[in-house]
């Protein structure tokens, strides 16, 4: 018997809104802000607002397992029976042939924390590859990196509630105001009621958060590591650092401080394209702050030198001290709205569950021993990117991908198309049939959304949630944690004869006991009646913690927070060349979500920004002959999309910028922005960069 009214959270980006949902007289789902919710406090985003829409609207849905024999045949409706022995009798026959690393899974941002478990289990520990990649790992593999490195764990120190309480904000490769919209209402109403506080935005863009910023760092693509050392540079000269906390729980501020002398304050004003009374005035308003909080999203990440600008960015809070206490840390912005569950249960190539290491050997053993199998494969699997390599040389067979879109979302989409043709199995398990990637799929699986079916999910600040199954999924649909263990016993794998989700929650909850994600003491009970809790909650009774390192002891052997150096500052500009004189960064627009499955069902989301269309700088456009409304031909190496011109004073010359979300099924090839991008990641953290692909742009 399903409630007549719940609470749950947005399932779209990671500040986690909760709302509640109820039913109206013609049976149609409705949802409003829920008043009581600490996050939003009954706000909610234009996303949020509409969400009733998606539920409602089944006619994308896909409602039953489709599946061929071969790439000649249509795809035809079966029985799930048919689709999950075809499915196990495939991967079988695979990995009896060509061992358990020629499989892979893509995973999820967005799958909840159940499901991000059960997949990770199923391949880490039973198949016996680390084959399992997310998502997650084109937005913020780079920030793990970062916190890694700088606190010994995969942590955000802070929570929301220190917005209230910070006076000096520095928001870096992010426009909040459109992606994380109720977390900005958050420091837009503490602004407007503090006159003082200082908002400083780092942007190659004049976006909406940049429009309340009392300085707008308007930096060149790719040079924010040398921003940051300048910053950290001009707070050692001017005194504004916190020697006791340096000298007493950090390490590496040596070497800290010989970085950040290298470069003098006018190079590094000349190489980011602003005044060195900028960086002055950026470090000033840092280090008079009695509260100094630092959030950032992919304009960091997404670079190849994405793990060195998390550090540069990190270093600013451990030369100030400003980590550890009420109104500050650095806060990294979670695009989706689980990412963070996703880092918890290990859900990328390199990581275990519970927050322990692929590399060490007795982080393995204990895993291997929770989940009864001989060993965890020592080998890191494959990350997004490298799934798309491996596919195309033929080390990868099948792949199985579960709630993402990659022929949207992954970069250079033309190298990944033919990737996934080559591959001898593609297995597509998602709830819409809007997305791109089915058209490759060799079985469809139907799956249950949003409100049908229970689980739980991690916002930004570690905030655990309980969603509540509130309607039944149309047609065959079913959870992702039932195909999953479904396939799992196809497989002949015992361990997942589960007899409910809580049962799953239950068995990943005593999984974290004893670690500093410990919520062995969170059950479904608690989070049913009592609310959400921020992780750790490691005792009977606990109330959760908001706040983490008030003692100051890291997680790091030496208990010391690092300060680590970037070794490659700003590679960018080796990328530019003649024949592609301009530089192309991609990103969000505020109304539309992902590949836009969801919101692009949504009307009233489509008048914000009806088409991509490409943001140009009027002297670039003059240059080339672009008026505004011309439709424009922007080519890359890897690929080539047509788009009409937007001039805008918004953005600086030599930047252009196109929104990542329009791909073939919605609008059309041409349109596709990732046919731009090129793929190269990261070396660290092998996120990749989709804010610096050179290109050049023509009249069409
Ligand atoms: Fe949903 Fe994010 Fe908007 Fe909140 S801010 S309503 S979580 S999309």
């Amino acid at each position: 018997m399903l409630e007549k009214e719940v609470k749950s959270t947005c399932s779209y980006c990671g500040v986690g809104c909760g709302v509640v949902v109820r039913k109206n007289a013609r049976n149609r789902v409705e949802v409003e802000g829920d008043k009581d919710h600490p996050v939003n406090k009954g706000m909610l985003c234009s996303k949020g607002m509409n969400l009733h829409y998606v539920v409602n609207d089944t006619s994308d849905r896909l409602l039953y397992p489709e599946m061929r024999w071969s790439r000649s045949h249509p795809r035809e409706r079966v029985s799930w029976d048919e689709a999950l022995d075809r499915a196990a009798g495939v991967f079988r026959s695979i990995i009896e042939k060509h061992g358990p690393d020629s499989v892979g899974f893509y995973v999820s941002g967005q799958c909840l924390t159940e499901e991000y478990y059960i997949a990770n289990k199923l391949v880490k520990g039973f198949i016996g590859t680390n084959n399992i990649d997310t998502n997650s790992r084109l937005c913020m593999s780079s920030a793990v990196v970062g916190y890694k490195k700088t606190f010994g764990e995969d942590i955000v120190p802070g929570n929301y509630e220190d917005i209230e309480l910070a006076d000096t904000f520095l928001i870096a490769g992010a426009n909040p105001a459109w992606c994380h919209p109720i977390l900005f209402r958050r420091l837009e109403n503490h602004k407007q009621k503090n006159p003082d506080v200082k908002i400083i935005v780092v942007d190659p863009r004049k976006t909406d958060s940049a429009a309340i910023a009392d300085l707008h760092l308007q930096i060149l693509p790719g040079t924010d590591v040398y921003l940051y050392n300048a910053i950290g540079r001009y707070l050692l000269k001017k005194g504004y650092v916190d020697k006791n906390f340096i000298k007493n729980h950090t390490e590496g501020f040596r070497e800290f401080r010989e970085a950040v002398q290298a470069v003098s304050f006018s190079k590094a004003a000349e190489i980011c394209g602003i005044t060195i009374g900028d960086i002055k005035e950026a470090a000033m308003m840092i280090g008079r702050s009695g509260g100094f909080m630092s959030f950032w999203a992919m304009g960091l990440n997404q670079s190849i030198i994405g793990s060195e600008k998390n550090y540069a960015l990190l270093n600013l809070s451990l030369v100030t001290g400003q980590v550890g206490k009420p109104g500050c840390g650095p806060f990294s912005l979670t695009g989706q709205p689980n990412a963070m569950g996703g880092r918890e249960v290990g859900g990328m190539a390199n990581l275990l569950a519970v927050h322990k290491d692929l590399a060490n050997p007795g982080h393995r053993e204990e895993v291997a021993s929770f989940w009864g199998v001989e060993k965890i494969n020592p080998e890191p699997g494959y990350t997004a990117t490298e799934m798309i390599d491996a596919l195309e040389d033929g080390k990868l067979k099948a792949i199985w991908i579960i709630c993402t879109n990659p022929m949207v979302s992954l970069p250079n989409s033309k190298k990944a198309e033919a990737a996934l043709k080559k591959a001898r199995f593609v297995v597509v398990q998602d709830i819409s049939g809007n997305s791109d990637t089915i058209e490759h799929a060799d079985l469809v699986l139907p799956a249950a959304g949003w409100l049908e079916k229970e689980g739980t999910m991690t916002n930004s600040e570690r905030r655990i949630s309980y969603l509540p199954k509130y309607i039944h999924p149309p047609g065959e649909a079913r959870p992702d944690v039932d195909i999953l263990c479904d396939f799992a016993q196809r497989m002949g794998f015992g361990g997942f004869n589960y007899g409910n989700t809580p049962e799953i929650y239950e068995e990943y909850a005593q999984m974290t006991k004893g670690t500093h994600i410990d919520i062995s003491y969170l059950n479904y009970d608690r989070l049913k009646n009592e609310g959400t809790f921020q992780w750790p909650v490691s005792e009977y009774r606990h109330p959760g913690t908001p706040r983490l390192f008030q003692d100051k002891k890291f997680y790091t052997p030496s208990q010391k927070a690092v300060f680590n150096i970037p070794k490659v500052t700003n590679p960018g500009f080796l990328q530019k060349e003649p024949d592609y004189p301009l530089v192309l960064t991609t990103g969000r627009v505020r109304d539309q979500w992902h590949t836009m499955t969801k919101t692009g069902k949504v009307a009233r989301l489509k008048t914000h920004y009806p088409d991509p269309v490409l943001e140009i700088n009027m002297v670039d456009a003059y240059l080339k002959g672009i008026r505004n409304g011309d439709v424009t031909e922007v080519t890359s190496k890897y690929g080539q999309v047509r788009l009409r011109a937007k001039i805008t004073e918004n953005i600086r010359e030599g930047v252009v910028f196109i929104p990542m979300h329009w791909g073939k099924k919605l609008k059309s090839d041409l349109n596709r922005t990732n046919n731009l991008t090129s793929g190269i990641v990261d070396p660290i953290s092998k996120e990749p960069d989709f804010k610096y692909t050179a290109v050049r742009i023509n009249k069409y």
